[in-house]
């Protein structure tokens, strides 16, 4: 029996057992991806929940150091989708069996904003009969924002923690109120308290990153009982003040190598959570999301945002399938996942299964 098998096979695993997994290589690697794709299959199965995902306006309040939508960005193109839109986007989510919808944006506090989505909230579920659930990504919120949104349909919602240590948080984002470490945190705990099933996720491969970090951040997740992760490779982005430390970055290949062993451990450690295969993997890796739905992610996001927006949402750089629109993604998708020993679960909610168990 390889070491991998012993450490894996325990209930709990400790920060060294998890350092010591995510530096794997070379055949206990591959041994490791193998036990999280066999815990997958036992506990969630091979099916792969499909969440149409619309970003609906790129403008932010925020600054952010990393992402290429941050506010003093001069450099992007602002728009918001009209209401009609955004409806339109969601009927074609609920005339394709997709079950869910994830509405993200950039982060607005402001009342015009919050009564927006409210409306939007009632109407999509109106022109959809109720038939999607919808998952919120519109950041930091106050908790009477964040239950009217809830009592108006919202069912998930996902904020990103990006990293779990205070110091590193601190060095992604100015230092000023707005950007506050444990205001997201407590977010987090008001996103939960008010019911969702609530999302998080970090960035892998950040520069001033290290392996104790990454363990520390699968612990978070856990300790904080969290029901759906959303965890990429970081990308940079020209236009971005982190951008100035990209000499301290990993190669590409060894982000996409470790956010496939994050994927597997989390896996294995959160049996019951929903795991996203993101994006940002195909960004490095063609196959990036298969080869994460592989070894322990099941859920996927179509971009179902009109194409002539897509080049404006462009939180890192070679964002892929800008250039597409709802229906090549979603042939090219389908096409993917019947390569892979998966099958897209129409018309099904997908709920994680560990919200359900936490209830
Ligand atoms: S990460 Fe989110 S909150 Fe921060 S600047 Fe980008 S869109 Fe705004």
């Amino acid at each position: 029996m390889q070491q991998v098998d012993i450490i894996t096979a325990k209930e709990r695993l400790s920060h060294e057992n998890i350092a010591y997994l995510l530096s794997l290589k070379g055949p206990e690697k591959i041994r490791l991806f193998e036990i999280a794709a066999s815990i997958k299959e036992q506990f969630v199965g091979n099916k792969v929940y499909f969440r149409g995902l619309i970003e609906f306006s790129n403008i932010c309040d925020k600054n952010c150091l990393y992402c290429g939508i941050r506010h003093d960005n001069t450099h992007v193109k602002r728009y918001n989708l009209s209401d009609e839109e955004i409806y339109s986007a969601a009927r074609y989510a609920c005339e394709n069996n997709y079950g869910s919808l994830v509405l993200q944006s950039g982060e607005l506090e402001t009342f015009g904003f919050v009564r927006r989505m409210e409306k939007l909230l009632q109407g999509i579920h109106k022109t959809t009969n109720n038939k999607l659930r919808i998952t919120l990504s519109c950041g930091e919120q106050d908790k009477d924002t964040y239950r009217r949104w809830y009592e108006n349909g919202a069912n998930r919602y996902l904020l990103r923690i990006e990293s779990s240590n205070p110091l590193l948080y601190q060095k992604l984002h100015p230092g000023d109120n707005r950007h506050n470490y444990h205001r997201r945190l407590n977010c987090l705990y008001d996103l939960q308290a008010t019911g969702y099933q609530v999302g998080t996720g970090v960035m892998i491969g950040l520069p001033f990153q290290k392996i104790n970090d990454l363990a520390d951040d699968l612990l978070f997740m856990s300790r904080f009982d969290i029901d759906m992760i959303g965890m990429g490779p970081y990308l940079e982005h020209a236009d971005t003040p982190l951008y100035a430390s990209r000499e301290e970055l990993l190669p590409l290949e060894e982000r996409f190598q470790l956010t496939l062993k994050m994927i597997a451990v989390l896996r294995i450690m959160m049996k019951d959570v929903n795991i996203a295969a993101t994006t940002a993997l195909q960004s490095i890796d063609k196959l990036g999301r298969e080869k994460a739905i592989k070894i322990g992610a099941n859920v996927i996001m179509p971009n179902i945002t009109p194409g002539k927006y897509r080049d404006d949402y462009l939180l890192y750089q070679n964002k892929p399938c800008t250039d597409e629109n709802a229906e090549d993604c979603k042939t090219c998708l389908e096409a993917r996942i019947a390569l892979t020993d998966h099958k897209i679960a129409f018309g099904e909610w997908g709920d994680s299964i560990h919200y359900q168990r936490r209830q």
